[in-house]
C-alpha cells in the first residue's frame, strides 16, 4: 500500500523506537480491589477470593502470581481451541496489519469467508447469516427476523433458558436470578423446560408432558399466533438440561402447526461440542428455521452469528447497520477457528473425549451420594448436586464449596442450574485424553474435600 510519510509521530508511529510497555507489577489483591471500585457490581467474578488471570495456553491458565489452573470451563465454553491457539493468533495478527475495521457498509473477504463456512456446516437450508458482537445480539437478530417474516410478535421460550442481558434477551431468560427486573418487554411467554430429572412424571412419559405443556402455553398465554418457539439445544445456564430424544421434532411440529418458526440457540452447544455433529440440534434430527451462534465460533473473539434461510432473511431488507458486526479481525479469528475445527474433526474428538469425561464423572456419581445426576453430550457435561437422591433437593451450598475446592485443586469449572446447584464442565474441544484424566483426578480430589 502507498503510504505518504509525514513528520507527525502520532501517524508514523515506529514501534522499534517507542518505549516498551512495562509489565504489570500489580498483585491480585490490588487488582481485585480496583476491580470492585471501578467496575459495575454485576461484573462479578467467581470465587470468594477471585482469580486474576494473566495468561493462558491450551487448557492451562495462569494468574498474576504464577499459579496455574487446568481450565475445564474455557471462558464459558468459548476458547473452543484452547487459549491463544497459534492459528487464531496468526490470522488475527495478519488481518490487523492489513485492515482492522470497515463496518457493515463495505464487503470484506473475511466476512464472506465465514458466512460461506457456516452455510457449509449448518443443518437444513440455513445459508444466510448476519454477524454481531455477542450471543445476546445474535438472539435479538433471530427474534427480529422471525417477527418480520411472520408479521407476528409473540415468542415462546423455555423457563430455564438463558438468552443474554439486553432487555429482550433477559426477558426471554426466565430464571429470576438472571433477569433484569425492569419490565417494558412484551410478547415473551415460557413453556416448561424439558428437564426429565425434575419432571413430575416418569421419564418414559416426560416428552408427552413437556409437549402438552408447550401446546397449553400457546393456547392459554398467547393469542394463538406465535412468531416462534425459541430454545437452546441443551440449556446451558439452566444446568445442561438435555431434552428427551423426540422432544425437538415434536416441538418443531407444534410451533409450525401454529404458523410459527423454530429457532434454536447453539451458543453453547454448537461447533462440535456435543460430539459427532457440528450442531447439537442434529442429534434430534430436525432442522431449525433460524439458528443462533456465538461463544466458541471465534475462540474468544466477540462474534455472534444468526443464520437462516434465504427466504426468511429476505424479510429483513433493512436499512440496518452494525458498526462492529462482521469486523474483519473477528471474522479472521472465526475463519481460522472454523478451519482448525474442520481439519481436527472436532465433532469426533468431542465425542471421544466426551465419553471419557462422562465415564469419569459417572464413577464419581457411584462414589458420592450427593451427585444426583451426570448428564450432557460430548464435551458439555454437568453434575447436578442434591441433598439426597430420594428427595433431589438442589444442593447449591455444596456446589459453591465444590467450585472453591476445585480451585484449591488447581481446576476451573463452572456452575449453573436455577439454584446454582449444577457443576458445568465445557473445556477446549482440542483437550487431550491425558488432560481429561487429569481433570477427573483433580475434580475427584475436590469432591473428597466437600464430602460428608
Ligand atoms: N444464549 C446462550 C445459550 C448463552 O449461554 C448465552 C451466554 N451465556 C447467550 C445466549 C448470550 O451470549 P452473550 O453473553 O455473548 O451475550
Amino acid at each position: 500500500m502507498t503510504h505518504v510519510h509525514t513528520a507527525d509521530p502520532a501517524i508514523d508511529y515506529d514501534p522499534t523506537t517507542a518505549e516498551p510497555a512495562s509489565p504489570s507489577a500489580r498483585s491480585s489483591a490490588d487488582l481485585v480491589r480496583a476491580h470492585r471500585e471501578h467496575l459495575f457490581p454485576w461484573v462479578r467474578p467467581y470465587y470468594s477470593d477471585p482469580i486474576v488471570l494473566a495468561e493462558g495456553k491450551g487448557v492451562r491458565v495462569r494468574d498474576v502470581e504464577g499459579r496455574e489452573y487446568l481450565d475445564l470451563f474455557a471462558g464459558i465454553l468459548t476458547t473452543s481451541l484452547g487459549h491463544c491457539h497459534p492459528a487464531v493468533q496468526e490470522a488475527v495478527t495478519r488481518q490487523m496489519a492489513k485492515l482492522g475495521h470497515t463496518s457493515t457498509l463495505y464487503v470484506t473477504e473475511a466476512q464472506v469467508d465465514v458466512a460461506e463456512r457456516l452455510a457449509a456446516i449448518a443443518p437444513g437450508d440455513l445459508s444466510t447469516s448476519c454477524f454481531t458482537n455477542s450471543g445476546t445480539e445474535a438472539v435479538e437478530a433471530a427474534v427480529a427476523v422471525a417477527r418480520l417474516y411472520t408479521g407476528r410478535h409473540e415468542i415462546v421460550a423455555l423457563r430455564l433458558g438463558y438468552s443474554g442481558r439486553s432487555m429482550l434477551a433477559s426477558h426471554m431468560t426466565a430464571h429470576a436470578g438472571w433477569r433484569l427486573p425492569l419490565g417494558g418487554v412484551t410478547g415473551v411467554v415460557h413453556a416448561r423446560s424439558p428437564y426429565a430429572f425434575r419432571s413430575p412424571v416418569d421419564e418414559a412419559h416426560s416428552s408427552d408432558f413437556f409437549i402438552d405443556d408447550l401446546v397449553e402455553v400457546i393456547e392459554t398465554t398467547t393469542g394463538g399466533k406465535p412468531a416462534a418457539f425459541f430454545a437452546e439445544t441443551i440449556q446451558g445456564v439452566g444446568g445442561y438440561i438435555v431434552p428427551p430424544p423426540d422432544y425437538f421434532q415434536r416441538a418443531a411440529e407444534v410451533i409450525r402447526s401454529y404458523g410459527g418458526l423454530f429457532i434454536i440457540d447453539e451458543v453453547q452447544a454448537g461447533f462440535g461440542r456435543t460430539g459427532k455433529h457440528w450442531f447439537g440440534i442434529e442429534h434430534w434430527d430436525v432442522a431449525p428455521d433460524i439458528m443462533v451462534m456465538a461463544k466458541g465460533i471465534a475462540n474468544g473473539f466477540p462474534v455472534g452469528a444468526t443464520i437462516t434461510t434465504h427466504e426468511i432473511a429476505r424479510a429483513w431488507p433493512g436499512p440496518s447497520i452494525s458498526t462492529f458486526g462482521g469486523n474483519p479481525i473477528c471474522m479472521a479469528a472465526a475463519a481460522a477457528t472454523l478451519g482448525v475445527m474442520r481439519d481436527a474433526d472436532v465433532p469426533t474428538r468431542a465425542q471421544e473425549r466426551g465419553t471419557q469425561l462422562e465415564e469419569g464423572l459417572g464413577r464419581l456419581r457411584d462414589r458420592f451420594s450427593w451427585i444426583g445426576e451426570v448428564r450432557g453430550m460430548g464435551l458439555m457435561q454437568g453434575v447436578e448436586l442434591v441433598g439426597d437422591r430420594a428427595t433431589k433437593t438442589p444442593d447449591a451450598d455444596r456446589a459453591a464449596r465444590l467450585t472453591e475446592a476445585a480451585k484449591e485443586e488447581g481446576l476451573l469449572i463452572g456452575r449453573g442450574g436455577l439454584y446454582g446447584h449444577v457443576v458445568r464442565i465445557g473445556p477446549s474441544l482440542l483437550i487431550t485424553a491425558e488432560e481429561i484424566d487429569e481433570g477427573i483426578r483433580r475434580f475427584a480430589a475436590a469432591c473428597e474435600r466437600v464430602d460428608g
